[in-house]
Formats: C-alpha cells, sequence, structure tokens
C-alpha cells in the first residue's frame, strides 16, 4: 500500500491535500505534515494544501504555510484526502475530490466507507497521524513535520489517554521527541488551555447536563441562546464532551449544539422550533457511539463519533436516546 501511495504522489503533476470539515487537531496535524513533507521530498511538484475554519489554536502550526481555504480554480492530478470517512466530509472541496485524476482516502476511521481509487485505513492506529508516520521515511522527517504529527496524535489520544493510544503509538511519539518540538507548550497551549468565557460554557453545559437510561447516559444541549451568551463558535465546544464522559457510571456522554435554526416554534423559550443539531458522542468501556451515529448518517471511532440531525429538541433528544438504549442494550446483553 506505501508503494502504491507513493507511486501515485509520483505520477502527479499537482497534488491537492484535504481534511475534513471543521477541522480538528489531528486534521490539521496530519494535512500539515503530510504537505511539509510532499513539499520537502518532492521539490518540483505543485502541492496545495486546502483546510477551512483551522481553530485558532492550530494557526501557529500553519503559519507561514499558504493553506487555501477558499478552493480555488485547480483541477489536482491527486487528490489526498485525510481523517474523511466519507467524502461528504470534505465539505466544499469534494468538488475538487470529484475532478481530481486518481484520489486517495488516508485515514483510521472504522466507519470509512473506501471512496476513493486507493483506500487506506488503518481502524487500529490512534489517529491519522499515525498512519501518516507509518508512511513517511523518517530520515526527512524535521522538528516541523514531527511538531504536526504529535499534535495530531496527542489529541485524536486525549494526550496518550484513550484505549486507541497502542504501544506503536508510544514508540512513534518517543521518535517524534526525539526532533525536539516543544512537546507541553503543545499539550497546553492546544489541548488543555481554554479562554475564561470558553470555561464558563463548559461550566455551563455541564450545570445543563441531564442523566438518562438509568444514569448511563448523560445529555447537555448548546443551544444558540447560550453560544450567544458566551459569545461562542462551535471551536469554543471542543473538549466539552469530554468533560461529560468522566462523570462515573456513565456509559455514553452526549453533548448536542445547535448549528441552524430552520423553523420558529410558537413558544421560543420552549424551544418547540425545528432546528439542526450537531450531535458529539463519547462512550466509556463496551458501549460503541459509532453505531448510533451512522444510525443518523454520521460516522466516526467505537469510542468517538458524530452526526447530525434535525427537529424539535424533544424530537431529536428521544429519537437519539432511543438509539442509544438499543445500541447499548444489544451490547451488554451480549457481555
Ligand atoms: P467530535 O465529536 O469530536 O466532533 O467527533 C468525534 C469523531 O466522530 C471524530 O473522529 C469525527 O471524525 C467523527 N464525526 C463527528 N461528526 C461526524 C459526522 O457528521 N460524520 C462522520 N462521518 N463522522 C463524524
Ligand atoms: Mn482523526
Amino acid at each position: 500500500m506505501r508503494e502504491k501511495i507513493w507511486n501515485a504522489v509520483n505520477n502527479a503533476g499537482k497534488i491537492a491535500i484535504c481534511g475534513h470539515v471543521r477541522p480538528d487537531g489531528d486534521c490539521v496535524g496530519s494535512c500539515m505534515a503530510l504537505y511539509m513533507y510532499v513539499k520537502k521530498a518532492y521539490p518540483d511538484k505543485e502541492v496545495y494544501v486546502y483546510m477551512d475554519g483551522i481553530p485558532k489554536v492550530f494557526e501557529s502550526m500553519c503559519r507561514g504555510y499558504d493553506v487555501i481555504t477558499d478552493y480555488r480554480d485547480v483541477s489536482p492530478d491527486l487528490f489526498i484526502a485525510l481523517d474523511c470517512s466519507d467524502s461528504e466530509r470534505l465539505g466544499d472541496a469534494r468538488e475538487y475530490f470529484d475532478r481530481a485524476d486518481v484520489t486517495i482516502n488516508i485515514d483510521h476511521h472504522i466507519s470509512n466507507l473506501s471512496y476513493a481509487d486507493i483506500n487506506h485505513f488503518m481502524a487500529k492506529s490512534s489517529s491519522t497521524s499515525e498512519v501518516i508516520y507509518e508512511l513517511l521515511d523518517e530520515n526527512l522527517i524535521d522538528k516541523a513535520i514531527a511538531a504536526a504529527l504529535y499534535t495530531g496524535i496527542i489529541h485524536d489520544t486525549g494526550v496518550l489517554q484513550y484505549s486507541n493510544t497502542s504501544k506503536r503509538t508510544l514508540e512513534i511519539v518517543g521518535n517524534l521527541l526525539d526532533h525536539g518540538i516543544p512537546s507541553d507548550k503543545i499539550i497546553d497551549e492546544t489541548f488543555y488551555q481554554k479562554t475564561y468565557s470558553q470555561n464558563l460554557l463548559m461550566a455551563r453545559c455541564v450545570l445543563e447536563s441531564r442523566m438518562y437510561l438509568g444514569n448511563r447516559c448523560i445529555m447537555s444541549v448548546a443551544t444558540k441562546d447560550i453560544l450567544e451568551e458566551y459569545n461562542a463558535t462551535t471551536e469554543d465546544l471542543d473538549g466539552i464532551v469530554n468533560i461529560l464522559r468522566i462523570t462515573k457510571g456513565v456509559e455514553c456522554a452526549v453533548l448536542m449544539h445547535e448549528t441552524k435554526i430552520i423553523s420558529e416554534g410558537e413558544d421560543i423559550s420552549e424551544n418547540s422550533g425545528v432546528s439542526e443539531y450537531k450531535v458529539s458522542m463519547r462512550a466509556n468501556n463496551d458501549m460503541d457511539v459509532s453505531r448510533v451515529a451512522l444510525m443518523y448518517g454520521g460516522g466516526g471511532h467505537i469510542k468517538a463519533a458524530g452526526c447530525t440531525m434535525t427537529g424539535t429538541l424533544e424530537e431529536v433528544t428521544k429519537k437519539l436516546l432511543s438509539s442509544i438504549n438499543e445500541v447499548m442494550s444489544s451490547i451488554y446483553q451480549m457481555v
């Protein structure tokens, strides 16, 4: 597979690298690392990296590089999609994917749909950054590439904490540290640090959370009103569902946030209107939230998955809880 991928790179003149919509640490890290590497290893090729809405905390990783957000008129020979389980996740860049002569999909999501000409997804890898590391020639990895890969691995493993952290993940991290990267700074500044107002929003989401399904599911909803109150964007919600997940006894944690108001309800204060909600889920023990996400056209991993749902808050909550209950019941009957 390694050979097939590098052959495709060798044969292409114009190469586009792209991650998913609302890029996270692994997406930005893997895209930037591959971009820097291909530019270095193949100085004669035209290489483009596309990402839209890069969270502020990752901006320093991209500084000095021409990250394209406006989707210029480029028809690449080769399009490499990173960290995307399906081509819909490419958002506006999907057009460039469709236009490319050859497409490659490099990922680590169990729900990957093998949508490209060359599909390389390793469900056991902690992150796409880890998958990318395995494809690179160690001798060409420099400090900037190492820092980008490290950031990606740190984010998708919750600072090497989640069960997707393997012995190999730690070996790779060890090798990356040899490049003299500011590891403590990367962890603090991109993972843990929150603004005062982000902390207040987190506190509010925890305060508004409710327990369901015999206290095995915790759910909180950030409505547009709440987000406005804290002058917050989606990016500010990062990490909150992980805080909900560590509630004792919980198998499934859910954070929903309202992304679009479709129709106002009769009584606005009752949230009776129809809206679109982005659902973010985390699992403990044997629970598999990717199965729930897939029921609603989303995807992800066993322990972290997401989808988008539309309806009144009551409808969406009811449907989601019923699906979580169904998956949970089937899993715990089997054990
Ligand atoms: P988060 O809850 O942090 O947004 O996402 C957790 C995981 O689920 C990520 O790995 C992400 O790629 C995946 N995910 C979240 N939302 C969606 C979605 O709408 N579609 C797909 N395919 N995956 C998603
Ligand atoms: Mn990832």
